[in-house]
């Protein structure tokens, strides 16, 4: 008997994710010195994490024999003061991404209606799928959430509804107002997965705050991946009501955060003038990729995260061309946007030579033509 024929028909229709793809592959798939490799490919923090957080981080590996805190009592102390929530209003995740599988779990059965954007973070397809729910996929506006249709998606079998603000790939986050009047529009048997894993970046997010305390069915997810540049230790976390955030508690393995992540998580917090920092870089170096790109005769699409959609025309050429040249972006036709690819915002040095490479690239007879 073939071994895939007792496989749950929710894993095999699995669509993969594709993660930016690590420097040591490329180092090793093309001979490159991975020291001379950038990778802007993940929306990771060019400055790294804050000394702070890297000095907890330090400290907390020294009691590397003990299991973690799995109730995560400090961060979740440390949340409460940072949002003026109570503490068992935050569940705690290996990631951002471990949550929305928990919602999955909590929430989701076979023949269920997600609601997401089109192209929106894969994350919310593969979930929706695992659980054998149906991916309702609502086309974007303008590259941003179209949340008159989205609501009009919903139907009395939707479940849940996931909205990124910004929205990956494509960095445009909806206004505030918007997104406070639809998450107050939705009816009363979804749920409201607010993703802000970019909100940091954004000038005027909206505060879900007051509809979660008027009994609204919203989780809000932020992540320690971005900003705080943590990624790989893996600290997300969700905020919402006490009942949700119990529910959540209940599908979660009980030492979900390792010990190290929850230290530096903490630390990173304190350190607000590092995130502030990280923050306006960001914003210059994304106007210095604007520019860039603009003098390159490349079109982007107006970003408010730590990233942006570029119109090579041929995103995959782009993607390879650069990769040789030890510069690692995203390919995003598997969104469906194959003329384009996905630059992070990387340092004023680390911005200019991928300008360069695309410059040399795009300077080249050789290559295709664009496909728009
Ligand atoms: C990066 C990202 C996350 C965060 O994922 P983690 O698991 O916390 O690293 C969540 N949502 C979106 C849309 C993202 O782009």
């Amino acid at each position: 008997m073939e071994l895939s024929s007792l496989v749950n028909p929710s894993v095999l229709s699995q669509p993969a994710y594709e993660p930016g793809k690590p420097i040591d592959d490329v180092a090793r798939e093309l001979g490159l010195d991975p020291r001379g490799i950038i990778k802007l490919a993940s929306n990771e923090n060019p400055f790294g994490p804050s000394p702070r957080a890297l000095a907890a981080a330090h400290a907390a590996l020294e009691q590397g024999q003990l299991y973690p805190d799995g109730g995560c009592y400090a961060l979740r102390q440390r949340l409460a003061r940072e949002w003026s929530l109570a503490p068992d209003q935050f569940v705690v995740g290996n990631g951002s991404n471990e949550i929305l599988e928990l919602l999955g779990h909590v929430f989701l059965r076979p023949g269920d209606d997600v609601v997401m954007g089109a192209p929106a973070f894969i994350v919310y397809k593969l979930v929706t799928l695992l659980f054998a729910a149906r991916a309702v996929e609502v086309p974007l506006r303008d590259f941003g959430h179209d949340l008159e249709r989205m609501s009009a998606a919903v139907t009395p079998r939707t479940k849940l509804v996931f909205v990124a603000s910004p929205n990956n790939p494509t960095g445009v986050a909806n206004a505030a107002d918007d997104l406070v009047r639809f998450a107050r529009g939705l009816p009363d048997h979804v749920v409201l997965v607010f993703d802000e894993a970019y909100a940091e970046y954004v000038e005027n997010g909206p505060d879900m705050r007051p509809l979660i305390a008027e009994g609204r069915k919203i989780l809000c997810l932020r992540t320690f991946s971005k900003i705080h540049g943590l990624a790989a230790l893996r600290v997300g976390y969700g905020y919402g009501s006490v009942e949700m955030v119990r529910l959540l508690g209940r599908v979660r393995q009980p030492f979900n955060v390792n010990a190290i992540g929850q230290a530096a998580a903490l630390a990173a917090l304190d350190d607000t003038a590092f995130a502030e920092r990280c923050r306006r870089d960001n914003r210059a170096g994304l106007a210095q990729l604007e520019a860039g790109l603009a003098r390159l005769g490349v079109p982007t699409v107006a970003s408010a995260a730590n990233f942006l959609l570029a119109e090579v025309g041929d995103g995959a050429g782009a993607f390879a061309e650069l990769q040789g040249k030890g510069v690692i972006v995203r390919p995003v036709a598997s969104y469906g946007l194959p003329s384009y690819i996905r630059i992070t915002v990387g340092t004023r040095e680390q911005n200019d030579r991928l300008l360069a490479e695309l410059e040399r690239w795009l300077a080249r007879g050789d290559r295709a033509r664009p496909v728009t």
